[in-house]
């Protein structure tokens, strides 16, 4: 994060600070009760969390892709399924930060921040920790992928804290000064293999590469694949599936569990252009993750898989003949899938929770407390 302030906009943000932290235990009085008691989320079993999420995925993405390829999904599957509530703090449409920042920290903040209180954007005083963090601290092994830029707002949500989603450079640094084991995902210009040695890390570049990691590595990956959609990637880059594979096989052998965050980017980056066919080649292979992630967590007995959305884009939309259509080429306001196994305490069949509830709803599923991961609530519902 950036650190250097004068020492006026340090008393103008504690001015602020002291208003909003009113409003907040304000509106913490009216909070729904179930999320204040943390206990209720208490599940000794689960060790290990992988948590994906399909940028700008809504519910009639599901459909479209289902409608275009004639198939069913994996996330057809899931018994327990609700949705989420997607604003962010400044607006009723969140971007990817807001979103990312709701679902890594269970704060909402305005659009473009990473990681931070609206009301302290430098965190010049504090920021809200986030879920990788959490678990990095207490031992856990931790990843980001994301078939995103390294830095894009997702995973840097899940990694750093910044003022704005456009500072790569202060993003990046926060990730290398990390604990976190993996950070995987498309090369940003930032990162280099001089920088990530310095800070304890492999780089690698290739599919080859990320193969070939050992156990008790901790690495950063930056692939360059542009047509990263694809189901079938070049020889050099692995697909969304591929890495996930990896990186849990990389993950899984501590007694402490682990938490996984992936994410599939360009399902999002598909819809802003409206493309029918490749937004739904990006749904497939998300669900092909999942299919994957599944099945390990079945296998395994020990594993909550989340699976959400940041917002939805491309407001898709039913058509009376019963196809599925893009209406715009933005973000809309829809809320979108909760899908969960292996725990009934994240979200109920059939509940509408807000975004910023999910990751703390996860923390307790873990064994977290309040003490650990605080429901602070300044959140204007
Ligand atoms: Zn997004």
């Amino acid at each position: 994060m950036l650190s250097s302030l004068g020492s006026l906009w340090q008393e103008i943000a504690a001015i602020f600070m002291s208003i909003i932290m009113t409003c907040g235990s304000l509106f913490g009085a009216f909070a729904p009760s179930d999320t204040a008691n943390p206990d209720k989320y208490v599940d000794s079993e689960i060790k290990n969390v992988i948590f994906l999420i399909g940028d700008g995925m809504g519910f009639n993405h599901l459909e479209k892709a289902k409608q275009e390829r004639n198939i069913t999904l994996s996330m057809d599957t899931f018994d327990i399924k609700g949705a989420s509530m997607t604003r962010s703090l400044s607006a009723a449409v969140t971007d990817s930060a807001a979103g990312g920042t709701a679902l890594a920290t269970g704060e909402r903040t305005y659009n473009g921040g990473i990681g931070v209180y609206m009301y302290d954007p430098v965190a010049a005083f504090s920021y809200p920790k986030n879920i990788t963090e959490l678990c990095a601290e207490n031992g856990m092994m931790t990843g980001v992928i994301t078939t995103d830029e390294t830095s894009g707002a997702t995973p840097a949500a899940f990694s750093a804290h910044s003022s704005d989603r456009g500072n790569t450079e202060d993003i990046t640094n926060d990730q290398f000064a990390s604990d976190i084991d993996i950070i995987w995902g498309a090369a940003n210009g930032v990162a280099s293999k001089g920088l990530a040695k310095q800070n304890g890390f492999e780089y690698v570049t290739t599919y080859d590469e990320m193969m070939a990691l050992e156990e008790g590595s901790r690495s950063f990956a930056q692939f360059t694949n542009t047509l990263w959609n694809l189901e079938q990637s070049d020889a050099n880059t692995p697909t969304l599936s591929q890495m996930t594979a990896k990186a849990i096989d990389l993950l899984d052998d501590t007694d402490e569990g682990f938490f996984l965050m992936v994410e599939g980017a360009h399902i999002d980056k598909h819809s802003h252009s409206n493309d029918d066919a490749s937004m739904t080649e990006a749904v497939v292979e998300f669900d092909k993750t999942i299919q994957y992630v599944l099945e390990y967590a079945k296998n395994d007995g020990e594993t909550l898989v989340v699976v959400t959305a940041d917002h939805e884009t491309g407001a898709i939309t039913r058509n009376a003949d019963g196809t599925y259509s893009f209406t715009s080429g933005s973000h809309s306001d829809a809320n979108v899938p909760v899908l969960v196994y292996g725990s009934s305490k994240v979200i109920n069949a059939g509940e509408i929770l807000n975004n910023y509830e999910i990751p703390i709803r996860i923390a307790y599923t873990l064994g977290f407390t309040e003490d650990q991961f605080p429901y602070e609530v300044m959140i204007a519902a």
